[in-house]
C-alpha cells in the first residue's frame, strides 16, 4: 500500500519515533505546528474516526495523555492541543492523532534539535 504512515511503521523511511508498542506508534511531525509536535497513529492501516475501532482509539488517547507529559517534561511546553483531521482535511489518509505542544513564549527549534532534547 501507498501510504506514507505504512512506511513510517515498516521501518521503509525514517521517523523520529517517540513511542512504540504492538498498537501504536507516535513519532514527531516533520513539518511542527510547534516544537514537539507529535502524531500517534495505529499500527494497523485505519483510514480516520469512523473506522477505527474503539480500543485502538481509547490506546491512542491514553498515549495521547502520556506523550503530553512528556513534551510537558523535556520541552516546558505550558499547555498542549489534541487534533484528528477528517474527510478533506485530512492530508494522509492513514488515522492520526496530533499532540501540538503550546508555549507562552514561542519555542524556536528544528526536529532534530526538538527530536535530541525530548530522547536525552
Ligand atoms: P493531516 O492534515 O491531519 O492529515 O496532517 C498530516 C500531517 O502529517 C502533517 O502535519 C504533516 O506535516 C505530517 N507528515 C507528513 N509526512 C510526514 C512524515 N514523513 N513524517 C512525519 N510527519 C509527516
Ligand atoms: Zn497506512
Amino acid at each position: 500500500m501507498n501510504c506514507i504512515f505504512c512506511k513510517i511503521i515498516a521501518g521503509e523511511i525514517p521517523s523520529y519515533k517517540l513511542y512504540e508498542d504492538d498498537k501504536v506508534m507516535a513519532f514527531l511531525d516533520v513539518n511542527p505546528y510547534n516544537p514537539g509536535h507529535t502524531l500517534i497513529v495505529p499500527k494497523e492501516h485505519t483510514l480516520d474516526i469512523d473506522s477505527i475501532d474503539n480500543d485502538t482509539l481509547m490506546h491512542i488517547m491514553d498515549k495521547a495523555r502520556d506523550i503530553s507529559k512528556l513534551l510537558t517534561e523535556k520541552l516546558g511546553c505550558e499547555g498542549f492541543t489534541l487534533i484528528q483531521n477528517n474527510g478533506f482535511v485530512q492530508e494522509v489518509k492513514h488515522f492520526h492523532l496530533h499532540v501540538i505542544p503550546k508555549y507562552v513564549t514561542n519555542l524556536e527549534m528544528n526536529v532534530e534539535e526538538t527530536f535530541e532534547k525530548i530522547t536525552h
